[in-house]
């Protein structure tokens, strides 16, 4: 089973520990001018191994959503425990990054140090985004214009009444697919690129001038049923990638965002769509993970929105509103972290003999 470190320091240290004992080079990016929880620096660690000359490549990554990097960190480090990637054919490199989004790991918060979703942050803010009339309504009425001083009971009051009057699905739509107008709010992409993407965006340079195909696996969670799998295909720049995610992972496994059988609605400015940029055959897909149910997940967010914007509120409320999105994004028990593990190793098990067939 995976391990859920306690802290975002002690899952690092544990996957920096394993990775150089395992003779990866590691680089470690350092998120500058900001601090975790227990005050320490903040780094995206990247590991590599392989060979030069390789033109294949697989990079498992945690932690965009920040606090989902526990679980991310956890399949990572067993990786490497279990040497799963250790005896892959010479032509096929290993990048493992760890912790895409360190402040809101070490925080315990899905979105990073400026309260963005590093998941809708991949958009052309050449362009104007427009702003939909559904998430206008809901962030202008159902939210408070104002977060700061305003009192988190009220919040939750006029959420709950728009979800009895539209439902749980559109309440999902409306809050999850990314908004771009609203900065306090959730699922929030900015205006700008962020640090995170500047990094990715980096990588993936190097990916496209090292590698003729990549496969990137991204783990998440706080979508579906508690420890099941959904394995969701998101995108990739070939237009035979589609037949062979179906054919690697299977017809019933492979879920689209936003169609049926996915958990997920759609979204916009997603990472994965990023290396379609890039002048390499790559196949993008992210690994999510179940928790608890939706509503859950989406009141945790909610508390975590009203915290951002109130961090004077007292200290048994901060602990609350913390545990609640870490309850939210993970769970510790020996039947869970045993299933996350089980289903990791699945699908990158498949996702390498797929590499190597191709
Ligand atoms: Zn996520």
């Amino acid at each position: 089973m995976i391990e859920l470190s306690p802290s975002y320091q002690s899952a690092r240290a544990a996957f920096l520990a394993q990775a150089e004992a395992k003779g990866y080079a590691i680089e470690n990016n350092l998120l500058q001018g900001y601090r975790g929880i227990d005050d320490e620096l903040l780094y995206c660690d990247i590991a590599r191994k392989g060979h030069d000359g390789n033109n294949k490549c697989i990079v498992i990554s945690s932690g965009l959503h920040g606090v989902e990097g526990y679980c991310g960190s956890g399949v990572q480090h067993q990786l490497l425990l279990q040497e799963t990637l250790e005896h892959l054919p010479q032509d096929i490199s290993v990048i493992f990054i760890h912790a895409f989004n360190p402040y809101g790991f070490s925080f315990s918060k899905r979105v990073n140090e400026n309260n963005v979703d590093m998941n809708r942050n991949f958009m052309d803010y050449t362009l104007q985004i427009p702003l939909d009339d559904d998430i206008k309504e809901f962030n202008e009425t159902v939210f408070p214009l104002q977060w700061k001083g305003s009192h988190l009971s009220d919040v939750f009051e006029a959420v709950y009444q728009y979800r009895e009057q539209r439902g749980v699905s559109q309440l999902q739509t409306v809050l999850t697919g990314g908004q771009y107008h609203y900065p306090g709010g959730i699922f929030y992409g900015g205006t700008e690129p962020q640090w995170t993407r500047k990094l990715w965006d980096r990588v993936c340079h190097e990916l496209a001038a090292e590698f003729e195909h990549v496969v990137h696996i991204d783990i998440h969670t706080g979508l579906g049923e508690n420890g099941d799998c959904e394995l969701m295909y998101l995108g990739g720049n070939q237009d035979k990638i589609k037949d062979s995610v179906i054919e690697w992972f299977g017809e019933d496994i492979v879920k689209i965002p936003g169609t049926e059988g996915s958990t997920s609605k759609p979204i916009t400015g997603h990472l994965a769509s990023h290396l379609d940029n890039f002048n390499v055959n790559n196949i993008a897909i992210a690994l999510e993970f179940g928790t608890q149910d939706i509503d859950h997940v989406l009141v945790s967010l909610i508390n975590d929105s009203w915290l951002q914007a109130n961090p004077d509120c007292s200290d048994s409320e901060r602990r609350r509103i913390i545990q609640t999105v870490r309850d939210a994004f993970m769970t510790p028990s020996d039947e869970w972290q045993t299933r996350i593990w089980q289903q990791s190793k699945l699908f990158v098990e498949q996702a390498v003999a797929g590499l190597k067939a191709l």
